[in-house]
């Protein structure tokens, strides 16, 4: 049998790094040998494992990424983009995967992350559930299907602690529906309508933002034409849904080639 798969988790002490914590934990195969937090964050000695609420694993929450991740197979980053591109750089060194999570991350920061992708199997997607990975590709399938006398708007709420707008999951839900139309999303986008807007042009794909409470995660992709809409709409009610796909994601990682994949790779539905 092989041994488990070295498992380190960079932001441990973030509402999705403990979430991948207690995933990890719970799932056969792999195990958590190696956390890390920013410098100065008041958890960094912390046991990660007790830090999660499961008691502790022996895993104490670092400040030197580098170190900790020579001693992984896979990273997985759930934090701020400088953090992710700091991260992919150093997994590409060590070569160690990486699954990243992060959103909001610019064009060059992106492209920061695909360098690592040349040394080093990399999972990256804005959302690693199942039903969003499901319904990206029907968006992309029923933008096709309707043609441009249906308007696209995408909207989505989350927690009010989130700080980039529109979410990542809304921004690759565009992208699907573009990708139906084949249009390019940077062509058709329109993200901010405030005051006298005109009317709304033909072929535009619409995002609409709300932020509150709790919310883990809520998108819409509205298709709408005279006289009907077709929504298609998933909710997470926990955050749970994305450390299963993340967890799964790492483990998918051994053995695998460098090269950029996403959940779509993952979840078996593309080679
Ligand atoms: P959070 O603020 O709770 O956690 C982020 C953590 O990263 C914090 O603990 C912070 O201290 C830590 N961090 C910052 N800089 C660091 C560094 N240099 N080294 C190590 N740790 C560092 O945020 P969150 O709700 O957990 O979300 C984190 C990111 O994940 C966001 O970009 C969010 O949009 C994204 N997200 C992605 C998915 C997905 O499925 N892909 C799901 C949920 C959230």
């Amino acid at each position: 049998m092989a041994d488990d798969l070295k498992i380190g988790i960079v932001g441990g002490a973030g509402r999705m790094g403990q979430m991948n914590v207690i995933q990890a934990t719970a799932t056969e195969g792999c195990v958590i040998a190696g956390a890390t937090e920013s410098p100065g964050h008041a958890a960094l000695g912390e046991d990660v494992g007790s830090l999660a609420g499961l008691g502790p694993l022996g895993v104490e929450l670092g400040d030197d990424p580098a170190a900790m991740i020579a001693g992984v197979d896979v990273v997985v980053d759930f934090t701020v983009p400088q953090a992710t591109v700091e991260t992919a750089r150093l997994a590409a060194q060590a070569g160690a995967a990486l699954v990243a999570g992060t959103t909001g991350l610019d064009p060059e920061q992106e492209a920061e992350i695909e360098k690592a992708t040349r040394h080093v199997a990399v999972v990256r997607a804005a959302n690693m559930s199942v039903g969003v990975t499901v319904l990206a590709a029907l968006t992309e399938q029923v933008a096709g299907m309707l043609g441009p006398d249906y308007d696209i708007e995408v909207l989505e709420m989350h927690h009010r602690h989130k700080i980039d707008a529109p979410s990542g999951t809304a921004l690759a839900l565009g992208t699907a529906a573009a990708a139906g139309r084949k249009v390019a999303l940077d062509d058709v986008k329109q993200a901010v309508r405030d005051g006298h807007t005109g009317a709304r042009p033909s072929g535009e794909i619409g995002f609409a933002t709300l932020r509150g409470g709790d919310v883990a995660g809520e998108h819409s992709v509205i298709f709408a034409t005279d006289g009907e809409r077709l929504v298609l709409q998933h909710k997470a009610s926990s955050r749970r849904v994305f450390a299963v796909g993340a967890v799964r994601a790492a483990l998918w990682t051994r053995d695998r080639p460098a090269g950029l994949y996403n959940m779509r790779h993952v979840l078996g539905f593309e080679n």
